[in-house]
Parts: structure tokens; C-alpha cells; sequence
């Protein structure tokens, strides 16, 4: 939601924080044995043969304790470890690397942009999940006022839910994690403001700085709002131009446009929704001034409100798995096209 009462909660109390623990790269995440595909072939070989050297050092713990063979395995990893033996050959083991052992989109090293469906190599997109589940059950803690830049206001709000009490937390939660698996499939790296396991929060301004610290490409606050039943649709929120106190978004506000258009386009082409009537432009843009999770990011940034909870048929999409799927597509392939545009 992001209209700021205190019975309609708003965005604004709803944006972003920090853990150590929501960090995702895609290259730590899906491979794990990338190969590469520079360097010569000798030291290509003697990679291999240290990796296959370690990965029967692993089938050696699993296998000792009831195979009587064990030692031979040990001895054949332990001779291949100078430059490629034939120990290979003697234990096919489950590997993750693509046949041929070489992904020219791979080498860890992320820089390798724009190869074989990784278009998002290098770039780095935070996503915040509005509200969390738990902040229902901590009201002191998310009603003290923290900092949006022009002013203050509550750390957080619980956000709104549907009539059978879908929550908006619990919704944004499930799209977040949806957007980021297929960030991270385009080479992304993606970091949530939170995954659900704090027991709050976080606030605002938190939200605000996750964004910044990760120098993000991107940065997309996941909602859904509250309007009256009858009202349908989604919006994308952003950024006002506002150069007040600490808030300074001139910076951002151009490129945050065109991170919203993208989105908006990509968001009603997977979901077939319409932009919202009752809010905005009419062709699914908003913009506002008075959100701390835009006004204090130095970022491109934008909110998306995915459609009206308190309408049956929004929340009818919105409870549904399928459509979220659909919706998560709608991002990822909005964010995906700024990125990938940008460059
Ligand atoms: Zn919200």
C-alpha cells in the first residue's frame, strides 16, 4: 500500500533494510564448478583433474564405510592430482558442470556480460519485499519514526491483506523470491532487504540504504494496495525530483523513469492486468514525493503496487500461484529490459 495513514498503511513505511544473510549471487548459486573458458589447455586439464581429484575425495567419505574398494579410489584421486590421470574414468560421479566442462558464460568472475542467456552478468538488482508478515506483531518497534529524508515517519506498517486475509507481506514475500530465482538465472546478483526471518521490519530508511550499499543497478520495492473494492490494476511509483533536507533524487529520477516504463510494459504484457485507474497516469506510472524508500535512495528505483488486495478480482490474481509466477516474469524481464537497454 502506499497511501501513509495510519489504518492505510504506506509503502513509504515499507521499504527496505539490510542482512548479512539475503546476499545472492548468481555465480556462487549456480555455479559452484564453473569452469571458465580462458587460460591454456594444460591448466584447463589440471583444473579438471583437481576437481575431479576433490570430488572422489568426497565419493571416498561416502563410500568407504561399506565399499571395500575404497583405498583404490583414494590411491587413483591421489595419482591424478598432479596433471590429469585417468582417475576420472574410474568413478562417474554427479556433476553440475555442462557437457564438454567449459560455460563461456561462467569463470566466476561475473565481468563476462551479455554470453549464453546471462544478460544480466555484473549487474546487481535489489529487490524489497514491502512489509513483513511479522510486523503485526510488533507494533512499538515499527510505529517509532525514522528518517525519509524530508521528514519522518513509522519505520514500517504491517500493509494491507485480501478479505480471506492474504497478506500483503506474505504476497510480496513470494513474488520477491519468485524474481529473484529468475534474476539470478539471467546472471544477476540479487539481494532481498529481507527474506522473512527477522522478526520486523526492517524500516524505511534501512530498505532505502540496502539499495545504495549494494551500489544497485536496479532496486524494485514489491507491493500490493489497498483501495476501496472496484478499483483495479497496478502502478509502478516513482521517484518525485525533490532536493529537500537529506533527500536528494535528481540523480536518480531519469533513470528511475526509465526502470518504471520498463516494468510497467513488461508487468501488463506477463499478467495481462491493466494500469491502474484510480491511481497515477492512467498508463500504469505514478509519481511521488513523500516516500522515504525513494526520496533517501541514490539509486534507480521504483515501487511497484502489483494490483488492489481489497478487490476480489485483483485478489484473485494475487492469491493466485500461477499468476504471481506470471507476475514475477513481469519484472524480472522489466528490470531485465532497463539493464540490458542501459548498456
Ligand atoms: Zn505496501
Amino acid at each position: 500500500m502506499s497511501n501513509g495513514s495510519p489504518t492505510q498503511p504506506d509503502p513509504s513505511s515499507a521499504e527496505t533494510g539490510h542482512g548479512p544473510d539475503t546476499r545472492w549471487s548468481a555465480q556462487a548459486t549456480e555455479f559452484p564448478e564453473s569452469t571458465g573458458s580462458s587460460g591454456t589447455a594444460g591448466a584447463e586439464a589440471a583444473r579438471r583433474s583437481r576437481r575431479m581429484g576433490m570430488r572422489l575425495l568426497v565419493a571416498l567419505g561416502v563410500l568407504a564405510p561399506t565399499c571395500f574398494a575404497g583405498w583404490l579410489v583414494w590411491q587413483s584421486a591421489d595419482q591424478s592430482s598432479g596433471a590429469g590421470g585417468s582417475a576420472p574414468t574410474l568413478m562417474p560421479l554427479p556433476d553440475n558442470t555442462p557437457p564438454g566442462g567449459v560455460n563461456a558464460s561462467g569463470g566466476g568472475g561475473g565481468a563476462q556480460a551479455g554470453t549464453d542467456g546471462k544478460p544480466l552478468a555484473g549487474k546487481t538488482v535489489v529487490i524489497d519485499p514491502g512489509h513483513n508478515p511479522n510486523n503485526r506483531d510488533h507494533a512499538a518497534a515499527i510505529n517509532r519514526s525514522v528518517s525519509i529524508g524530508t521528514g519522518r515517519k513509522a519505520c514500517d506498517t504491517t500493509g494491507t491483506a485480501t478479505a480471506s486475509g492474504y497478506s500483503e507481506a506474505e504476497f510480496t514475500l513470494d513474488l520477491a523470491r519468485r524474481v529473484r530465482s529468475g534474476l539470478l538465472k539471467k546472471g544477476a546478483a540479487v539481494e532481498l532487504t529481507h527474506n522473512g526471518r527477522r522478526p520486523w521490519g526492517p524500516c524505511v530508511d534501512s530498505r532505502a540504504r540496502a539499495g545504495n550499499q549494494a551500489d544497485a543497478d536496479a532496486v524494485v520495492s514489491l507491493h500490493a494496495d489497498g483501495a476501496p473494492a472496484g478499483s483495479r490494476g497496478f502502478h509502478v511509483i516513482l521517484p518525485e525530483s525533490v532536493n529537500e533536507g537529506v533527500a536528494d533524487t535528481r540523480p536518480i529520477v531519469g533513470p528511475s523513469r526509465g526502470l518504471g516504463r520498463e516494468l510497467a510494459d513488461a508487468f501488463r504484457k506477463f499478467t495481462g492486468s491493466k494500469p491502474a485507474s484510480y491511481a497515477g497516469d492512467g498508463e500504469g506510472t505514478d509519481t511521488r514525493g513523500d516516500l522515504g524508500g525513494l526520496n533517501l535512495s541514490r539509486v534507480p528505483k521504483v515501487f511497484l503496487e502489483c494490483g488492489n488486495m481489497r478487490d476480489p478480482r485483483d485478489a484473485a490474481d494475487l492469491t493466485d500461484r500461477d499468476w504471481r509466477a506470471r507476475a514475477a516474469r513481469g519484472v524480472v524481464e522489466g528490470v531485465a529490459g532497463y539493464l540490458t537497454q542501459k548498456r
